[in-house]
């Protein structure tokens, strides 16, 4: 199935719309039956039917048709978030007494429901350094269920050999959850490398334009149901039939922002890694990355999220740099249109240390390249470079 195909029509039975091109919202919690046959019948079905909106709706079901098509998988299930997503298809796949091995630097919430909420529940974890294979066969315990990657992650761009993890999982009936957000499906394709789950913050490269937070979730049918059992319509983390329009609609164009982004990074990357200003860039694809083979081997393609070390002698240089950009938004999150900035320093202290207590430096400043013409978001990085 070919890529315009899949975000132009995939899932959209327009003659059931009479022939609209953009497909209706079904705006709607609940779906009516005739007689109580087609009713019970409905209910033997959850799954497949439309009963109630926290199961299934037409307009979610279309973005699910369109994202497992992009991830190569079975199915998939859209959640209200990426970290619904995630705590999902962990607590899909666990019981207590079970052992999940996690990489050391996850999204945080990642972390969060594994340190913090499972470990209540008598799930124990181990965190390792991703990078080495060997951390992950030392971590294997009689009790590991789960192996939770993501790769890249998306501050410091660690990565791990995706397709030697599926293995040593299969291998041993241990089920593989790879949080794709950073690459999105168009650069890295987990499933075909083995990998049984794959979660985005679709709020990210999917959705694309800063206005939805979504997740998704993809697996075989087997384990989708498995989650629409437990977890999903136990949670209840749905999306709103409104969001999964937005996002239809956003993907429309994923293609093409994914390579004027990829484009546009090039240049900035060049422009950066050459300025006195700039101790070191975090990047997958920079030829300075002990991981770039694999990147160029596992990755079909780069994104846009790079962080910067700056060279600088305190926090306060951080935040100049910070406070003089002006096409670069300060936000959260990332994978929007626009041009975003995240500094680390934002989460420490004022006036705190420039080396930080915890495992980032404070003189890193994550960046987010956005659809802009790339003359533009490097000039506004040179004159903030300049006031430091
Ligand atoms: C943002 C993010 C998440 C969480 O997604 P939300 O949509 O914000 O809940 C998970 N993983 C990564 C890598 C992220 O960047």
């Amino acid at each position: 199935m070919d890529l315009s195909y899949i975000l132009n029509h995939l899932g959209e039975d327009r003659e059931t719309y009479r022939g609209a091109v953009s497909p209706p919202i079904f705006q709607t919690s609940i779906f009516a039956f005739r007689d109580v046959a087609s009713m019970r019948e409905s209910f033997r079905d959850e799954f497949r039917r439309t009963t109630y909106t926290r199961g299934n709706n037409p307009t979610v079901e279309i973005l699910r048709k369109k994202v497992a098509a992009l991830e190569g998988s079975e199915d998939c299930l859209m959640f209200g978030s990426g970290a619904a997503a995630i705590a999902a298809a962990v607590i899909a796949s666990v019981a207590a007494g079970d052992h999940v091995i996690c990489v050391d630097k996850p999204y945080s919430w990642t972390r969060a429901v594994l340190r913090d909420l499972l470990a209540r529940f008598g799930v124990t974890n181990t965190f390792i350094d991703g990078t080495d294979m060997a951390n992950f066969e030392q971590a294997l315990t009689p009790a590991t269920k789960l192996i939770v990657l993501e790769s890249p992650n998306s501050m410091t761009y660690e990565m791990q050999d995706l397709a030697a993890v599926a293995r040593l999982a299969r291998d041993r009936g241990i089920r593989t959850l790879c949080d794709n957000s950073y690459a999105s499906p168009l650069n890295q394709s987990p499933i075909a490398l083995g990998i049984d789950m794959v979660a985005h913050s679709a709020t990210k490269y999917l959705n694309g334009h800063s206005d939805v937070v979504a997740g998704a979730l993809c697996a075989s049918e087997k384990i989708i149901r498995e989650v629409f059992r437990g977890p999903y319509m136990t949670c209840g983390a749905v999306l709103s039939p409104h969001d999964a329009w937005l996002m239809i609609r956003g993907m429309r164009t994923l293609s093409i922002r994914m390579q004027r982004i990829a484009q546009t990074t090039r240049h900035v990357l060049h422009f950066l890694e050459t300025h006195e200003r700039i101790e070191k860039v975090y990047y997958p694809h920079a030829t300075s990355n002990p991981q770039f083979g694999l990147a160029q081997e596992q990755m079909h393609g780069a994104s846009g999220l790079l962080t910067i070390e700056l060279r600088v002698d305190d926090v306060a240089g951080v935040e100049r740099f910070c406070n003089a950009l002006r096409r670069f938004l300060m936000t959260v999150s990332w994978g929007g249109y626009e041009a975003l900035m995240f500094p680390v320093c934002a989460v420490a202290p004022a006036h705190a240390p420039i080396a930080g207590t915890g495992a980032l430096p404070l003189s890193l400043v994550r960046l987010s390249i956005g659809l802009e013409e790339p003359d533009v978001l490097i000039a506004d990085l040179a004159q903030a470079l300049a006031a430091i």
